[in-house]
């Protein structure tokens, strides 16, 4: 019998089938995931597994007797290979063919490799997978020098972790910021203070001519600026590329990310995509096509697709949200800074606090915070409800926001 088929059983793929039990889905439900393990966090990998904190018991997205308990067939360590659209079936590496009546592609993202000399040598890594994380553990020990390429989020926790773990850190980055294509200067000047005060080395507008090694291992990273930075672990951190290819190949609409509607579906009606993988045109972004790598993106559009599969569409609509632990910065975004117009610094940043509110066309659209979780949560519902805002009030610590809510 034909069901619902999910490609990817990451925090997308899981649970677009857990919620298609809650939403009293009874057909047939298949998971298939190339991953060895049942699905698990990703976040933890860059933070407390990383650290030792978090045992990978943790790890688990639910617990091992979920999928028997409500009929999700999970099969891991499958890969897809393609789709025969006319036929509606998946085709899987072991030649074996699944039918589907809806497929839901949740196939997420894959770090992006550099293409520079050396990228191949011993002590050269990248943190995605739990298979990852379990390798870069190993090779966290205090007193060894570290160089990571890229002040992406995920770079930047993982300096937080080697440093804490006792690793001197060089950070090389090619901007002239951390997180320049995510956060405002306010939040990544902050961030830099953040970790130069732990005693990491960060430097910026550094393009990266090779990886060096010796016998086969890294023993340290030259600059094209002819500087050379010595290092036995280099942990590349620059981003991620969406896995298209299944929907590529099958004709499906692609564009940096499977092209999805308001309903998440593709340019087929049989197929939606959700999470890492989906591209899809926000109302939060002035309807611009975005690409968004969150838990909150990856759950709410799961929560989304088992609602039109089971016939009570609605249009995806959520704000999006994101949080990163920096050191001791809890670093929250409510809302995008895509497109807006307006952008204001609410009180004075400390150090230890920080907020920049941005507008578009009058209204809150975007919330970064540094340590304000309360103010994170408000601006949450303050997006959702398009609340009206001038730039005077958005600046003035002493103007309750919480009035625009009544
Ligand atoms: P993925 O988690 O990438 O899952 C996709 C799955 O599909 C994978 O298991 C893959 O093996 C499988 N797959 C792909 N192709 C195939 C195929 N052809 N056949 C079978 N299986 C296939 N987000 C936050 O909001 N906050 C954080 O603090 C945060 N920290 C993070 C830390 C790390 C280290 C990482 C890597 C990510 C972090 N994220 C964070 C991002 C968040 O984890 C992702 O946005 C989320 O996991 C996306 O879920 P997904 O299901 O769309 O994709």
């Amino acid at each position: 019998q034909a069901g619902v088929v999910i490609v990817g059983a990451g925090h997308a793929g899981l649970q677009a089938a857990a919620s298609l039990r809650e939403q009293q889905y009874s057909g047939r439900i298949v998971m298939i995931d190339a991953e060895p393990h049942p699905p698990y966090e990703r976040p933890p990998l860059s933070k407390g597994y990383l650290l030792g904190h978090t045992p990978a018991a943790r790890l688990a997205l639910r617990p091992a007797t979920f999928y028997a308990d409500r009929n999700i067939e999970l099969l891991s360590g499958r890969r897809a290979t393609a789709i025969d659209r006319l036929r509606r079936e998946i085709i899987l590496d072991d030649s074996s063919i699944v039918t589907y009546e809806r497929l839901i592609l949740a196939t997420g993202a894959r770090n992006r490799a550099l293409a520079i000399p050396g990228i191949d040598l011993d002590g050269v890594y990248y943190l995605r997978t739990l298979a990852d994380a379990d390798v870069l553990r190993e090779q966290l020990q205090p007193g060894k020098d570290a160089i990571v390429i890229g002040a992406g989020f995920i770079g930047l926790e993982f300096v937080a972790c080697a440093t804490r773990l006792g690793m001197r850190v060089t950070v090389l980055e090619l901007a002239s910021r951390p997180m320049a294509r995510a956060v405002s200067s306010g939040i990544s000047s902050v961030c830099v203070d953040e970790y130069q005060k732990l005693g990491v080395q960060l430097r910026f507008n550094t393009d990266i001519a090779g990886i060096l090694g010796a016998n086969g291992r890294v023993v340290g990273v030259q600059t094209r600026g002819g500087e050379t930075f010595a290092a036995s672990l280099v942990l590349v951190g620059v981003g991620v590329t969406p896995n298209t290819e299944l929907a590529g190949a099958s004709g499906l609409m692609v564009d940096n990310g499977i092209v999805v509607d308001q309903h998440l579906r593709t340019s087929d009606p049989h197929i939606s995509a959700i999470g890492d993988v989906a591209a899809y045109r926000s109302d939060h972004a002035n309807g611009s096509l975005i690409r968004l790598e969150s838990i909150q993106n990856a759950s709410d559009q799961a929560r989304c697709v088992a609602a039109d599969i089971v016939g009570t569409p609605q249009p995806y609509r959520a704000v999006p949200w994101f949080w990163s632990d920096q050191a001791h910065l809890k670093l929250q975004i409510a809302g995008l800074a895509l497109a807006t117009d307006q952008r204001v610094m609410r009180g004075q940043p400390n150090g230890a606090t920080c907020a920049v509110l941005h507008l578009r066309a009058g209204r809150l659209a975007c919330v970064e915070t540094i340590n304000r979780p309360a103010l994170h949560l408000l601006a949450r519902r303050l997006i959702a409800s398009k609340v009206a805002l001038t730039p005077e009030q958005a600046a003035d610590e002493s103007f309750e926001l919480k009035q625009l809510l009544s």
